[in-house]
């Protein structure tokens, strides 16, 4: 599909034909003995966007001059502060604006969402999920499960890859789901598992979980601001996210959630709630008696995290801008380029675990040394290469078409071929 070659003429042509080159300027990079660094850590901090400070010092004047006065006569007034995040990230996620809220970080907003849809019965109370999930969302539906009476060893499903593999085969979640049937309660998938960079097939999985009566959520903390999702039209239940990966907005940000509107507009559906999910109308009566608000900000629990937010709200400018469709289809071509020049590297005794098929994974690549690997990743490290490495052997590239270039990946692959 591409006409790869190994010389550094095809990172410039490729450099000077793309539209989004130029927002690599909008970021601040870390620098390394005089020089930026190449930056393939967008999958764990994103980096921090120029536009960031400025957004955070409105707030800090708003407070200073408004004080209280913040909450309805400020520049952005905060008591709708959340809601200058959701256009940009209902288009990324396909999501109507009232299926998208943001709010606490994202293994809270986890437990709080399994808490509205995992709703177990003496028959029906399994749960589904891959292998080798985050240790964050193992914790959290082990707790859960715990938390409503039942052993996790009976309740929770791992999917794993067959023996002698290391993706797993869509066949295999959507038989198991099949299998499970009437004692299926909810499938709890990563969208992209952290550590292998595997897409799922979330369509598929939210359909045949919907077949056998089961609620189908979503972690998608290493999909937000990589790869483009129709969550409405896929009927998912549920979806989370965290916003200091792809999406820029620093450490900790304010997570990310959609809730599908035939949930979200049905003030029925249980929840643990707070003022801010309560109807504006009344919210300030502070009478007796939650009444929801209608979309996903139903959710919402606790008064706007303002200075958390506001870097979110500056990062999803330059989403709004540049575009989450073409941004993926950078990113295609980005991760394509990063894969043929490794490939052409095999000294170096490594395989690549991520799906070689594009439609399965985002801009991660996972590689996996069979020997040496936490050398080789100090070694990057010291060479100004900033990547991450998980035992045994796994170091993850992660190429964030936002603010990385094809000639970023022709150094990091030149600096590789001759220094290792
Ligand atoms: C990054 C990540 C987390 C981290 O959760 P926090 O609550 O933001 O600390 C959890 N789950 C997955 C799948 C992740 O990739």
């Amino acid at each position: 599909m591409f006409a790869f070659t190994t010389e550094p003429a095809y990172a410039q042509q490729a450099d000077a034909a793309d539209r989004l080159a130029g927002y690599k300027k909008e970021f601040h990079f870390p620098v390394k003995d005089g020089r930026e660094v190449i930056y393939f850590c967008g999958n764990s901090l994103g980096l921090q966007p120029h536009s960031v400070q400025a957004a955070i010092e409105t707030e800090l004047n708003t407070w200073r001059e408004l004080a209280v006065g913040g909450y309805f006569n400020g520049k952005n007034p905060w008591l709708y502060y959340h809601q200058y995040c959701i256009p940009t990230l209902a288009k990324m996620m396909g999501a109507k604006d009232n299926e998208i809220t943001v709010m606490n970080a994202l293994t809270v907003n986890l437990h709080l969402l399994m808490l509205s849809f995992y709703k177990p019965t003496p028959s029906r109370y399994k749960v589904i999920m891959e292998a080798g999930a985050f240790p964050s969302d193992q914790y959290a539906v082990e707790t859960l499960v715990k938390h409503f009476g039942f052993d996790p060893d009976d309740a929770i499903i791992e999917i794993a890859p067959r023996a002698g593999e290391k993706i797993v085969r869509t066949e295999d979640i959507l038989t198991t789901i099949h299998s499970t049937g009437d004692s299926l309660a909810m499938v709890l998938f990563g969208g992209i598992n952290y550590y292998t960079g595997q897409l799922f097939d979330l369509a598929a999985i939210t359909k045949s979980a919907h077949a056998v009566g089961a609620i189908a959520g979503f972690d998608l903390a290493h999909v937000a601001g990589n790869v483009p999702m129709q969550l409405h039209d896929w009927k998912v239940d549920f979806a989370v996210w965290c916003s200091y990966k792809y999406l820029n907005a620093g450490p900790g940000a304010i997570g990310g959630v959609f809730v599908h509107e035939k949930h979200a507009g049905n003030a029925d559906t249980p929840r643990l709630a707070g003022w801010w999910g309560n109807d504006e109308k009344t919210r300030f009566k502070m009478e007796k008696g939650f009444i929801p608000k209608t979309d996903a900000s139903g959710w919402n629990i606790s008064t706007s995290q303002v200075f958390n937010t506001a870097a979110l709200k500056a990062s999803l400018e330059l989403f709004e801008k540049a575009g989450i469709e073409n941004l993926r289809k950078k990113s295609l071509h980005l991760t394509a380029y990063l894969e043929y020049l490794l490939q052409q590297l095999p000294h170096l005794n490594f395989e690549i675990i991520t799906p070689s098929d594009p439609e399965q994974r985002g801009a991660q690549l996972c590689l996996y040394f069979r020997e040496r690997g936490k050398e080789i990743h100090d070694k990057m490290i010291s060479s100004g290469i900033i990547v991450d490495y998980r035992e045994p052997g796994v170091i993850r590239v992660a190429p964030a078409p936002m603010y990385c270039s094809f000639e970023d990946v022709y150094r990091f692959y030149e600096i590789l071929k001759t220094n290792f």
